[in-house]
């Protein structure tokens, strides 16, 4: 079912579906995993261009190289903008914690007031994808990724499903008004739902 709340078109399952990143799970494998970079908006290369020098120590000498020849961000087969990445895979921002789990370098420096930018809203969103269209409307869809899976198990335990466990990162995007919007769809289906099922 195809939803819409205001200028954002959006697939159902984002508003039913269960979600939670369990890192001790998948480590953090989706910084790592997948052939291309993560999507970028024109303005955040200038931000991560700015972090740069508080993140640089965090990164592989491979990502280093990496960004001196070709930079943070690329074009991919598809024309999209991308982080660059190392050995075919790997964002140049992954650094690894104590734990062994990857991070986001900036987001990591972020998180210990070390910067001011936490990470592209791509990388934020996800498992949305996001779809900008010329029309000006935007269309989010739930991307299933079998790395992800333990997220899955892990939400339903939670009871937490995508729009929750991402609020932050999609009243970044689209403000508190909409995403109060998008509660309010979401407790209508619900409500259907629980309808339909007596
Ligand atoms: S998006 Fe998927 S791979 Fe990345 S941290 Fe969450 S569950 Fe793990």
């Amino acid at each position: 079912m195809i939803l819409q709340v205001g200028d954002v078109i959006l697939t159902h399952e984002i508003l039913t579906e269960y979600f939670c990143c369990d890192l001790e799970a998948c480590r953090g494998a989706c910084c790592v995993e997948g052939d291309s970079g993560a999507p970028l908006q024109l303005e955040e290369v200038a931000e991560m261009e700015n972090v740069l020098d508080t993140v640089w120590p965090d990164l592989s000498a491979e990502a280093q190289s990496t960004i001196d020849r070709q930079g943070v961000a690329y074009t991919d087969s598809e024309g999209d903008l991308v982080t660059s990445i190392v050995r075919g895979r790997d964002c140049v921002f992954t650094c690894y914690g104590a734990d062994g789990c990857c991070y986001c370098a900036s987001d990591k420096a972020f998180r210990e007031g070390r910067c001011g930018w936490d990470k592209p809203i791509s990388c934020a969103l996800y498992p949305i994808r996001e779809k900008r269209f010329g029309s000006g409307l935007v269309g989010l869809q739930y991307h299933r990724w079998e790395i992800c899976r333990p997220a899955v198990d892990l939400g339903r335990k939670l009871n937490l499903k995508i729009y929750q466990f991402l609020k932050a990162p999609l009243v970044r995007r689209f403000g508190e008004a909409w995403y109060e919007e998008l509660c309010a769809v979401a407790a209508q289906l619900e409500a259907e739902a629980q309808k339909a099922a007596e």
